[in-house]
């Protein structure tokens, strides 16, 4: 089975006529995107199974619980809202492919080899990122799982139980952990730093840490037709002047800050707004840098706040540490591609992945392959074919190294 006929049929699942891909878990897209998976798993002789979480493995070789050194490749399915179709499914097609390669060469893996294909990773629908892989590695309570509600108040329980899985099993999965030895995930590369080298394939040499803060300003709700400007207290102005500063701020420290969820109430056109609520997204190359960066964001907001007369609140809902993949991987795969004659640069990511979750347990890396326009989680995300089946022949490569 060629990459090609792969992603042929994989490509028009899930696709909304606007042009971006619906795929949310436990959908009935989800459930064709799983029926393709496993239809060519099969076609390639693997084993394929689901396992107590949701997560789907085609297993190659032994799968002997005894042995504890399976390599394991793939990636996710589903995507965040109108989303573009390479982002975790190009892994899932590269890896059928990669594998389809090494059949068609007669290479027998010493090692046993699998494809995962990792759930709810984009946390589109129940708002938790990378859920599959993090309940595996029991980086997420089972109770909680359960309880996440999508938008229309369906529970993760609700939903698994309709796909017909039993969602009372969902947890920690040491005996499934204990028999992987080694991780590799190819992903569209998101960002643009490949096409300036003229570089098809990237190694990830380790996710930024990054976390994310709700900013509240509280002022006083007032007429726009009356209310004199000094007599203001418009929580609209610190939070503009934030927004101004966390550019700034992410500029000097080399870091990303972002704000890209706002809520002004009461919302009216003519009024002064009671309250603005806003997220911001801050990412930075280590710890050390993403602190200074959020300190001097809230600094400024508070300055600003100050001068407002707003009172300001600022929480942090999430903070993901840095993550840092396995050297001795890294170099074995860049030698590999290397003695191959594919130059593959070290590229650090600012966007989380199941591989950054699996690196807490096992040796993990990722593979990139060039996006063109380095645009990502939208309908622009691209990737040219030939970089597709290049891709696919460098994961064919590593896979052969790995297990052989
Ligand atoms: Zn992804």
């Amino acid at each position: 089975m060629s990459f090609a006929e792969l992603w042929r049929q994989l490509e028009p699942i899930g696709r909304h006529p606007a042009g971006g891909y619906r795929r949310y878990s436990w959908t009935p897209a989800d459930a064709e995107c799983r029926a393709w998976f496993t239809r060519h798993a099969d076609g390639l002789g693997l084993t394929a199974e689901q396992d107590r979480n949701g997560n789907l493995w085609a297993w190659w070789g032994s799968r002997d619980a005894a042995r504890e050194d399976a390599v394991v490749t793939g990636s996710h399915l589903d995507s965040v809202p109108d989303g573009g179709g390479y982002d975790g499914a190009l892994g899932v097609a590269s890896a059928l492919a990669a594998v389809a390669e090494l059949k068609s060469r007669n290479f027998n893996p010493e090692r046993p080899v699998a494809i995962a294909v990792f759930t709810e990773e984009e946390g589109a629908r129940f708002r938790v990122p990378c859920l599959g892989s993090r309940l595996i590695t029991g980086a997420i309570e089972p109770g909680a799982a359960r309880a996440l509600g999508d938008d229309d108040g369906v529970t993760l329980a609700a939903a698994m139980t309709a796909a017909g899985c039993d969602a009372g099993l969902i947890g920690a999965d040491e005996g499934l952990l204990a028999r992987l030895g080694a991780f590799v995930e190819l992903h569209v590369e998101q960002g643009r730093a490949l096409a300036p080298m003229g570089a098809a394939i990237g190694v990830a040499e380790g996710i930024w840490p990054h976390g994310r803060w709700r900013f509240d300003f509280a002022g006083r709700p007032d007429h726009a037709g009356t209310a004199r400007l000094a007599d203001r207290n418009d929580p609209m102005l610190p939070y503009a002047s934030t927004v101004l500063a966390a550019r700034q701020a992410a500029a000097d420290h080399g870091a990303l800050a972002t704000f890209g969820k706002v809520i002004a109430e009461p919302g009216g056109a003519n009024g002064v707004s009671s309250s603005v609520r806003a997220w911001l997204d801050a990412r930075a190359p280590d710890e050390e840098t993403l602190g200074e960066t959020a300190a001097a964001i809230r600094s400024a907001a508070e300055i600003s706040a100050g001068e407002h007369g707003v009172t300001l609140t600022v929480r942090q809902e999430s903070y993901t540490p840095l993550v840092r993949f396995d050297e001795t991987l890294r170099d074995r795969i860049t030698g590999v591609l290397g003695a191959a004659g594919i130059t593959a640069p070290v590229l650090p990511t600012g966007a989380g992945h199941d591989a950054g979750v699996l690196a807490a347990r096992i040796p993990t890396a990722m593979l990139f392959v060039r996006n063109p326009t380095g645009v990502s989680h939208s309908p622009a995300e691209h990737a040219e074919e030939a970089d597709c089946e290049a891709g696919v022949h460098a994961l064919a490569l590593v896979l052969e190294d790995l297990a052989g």
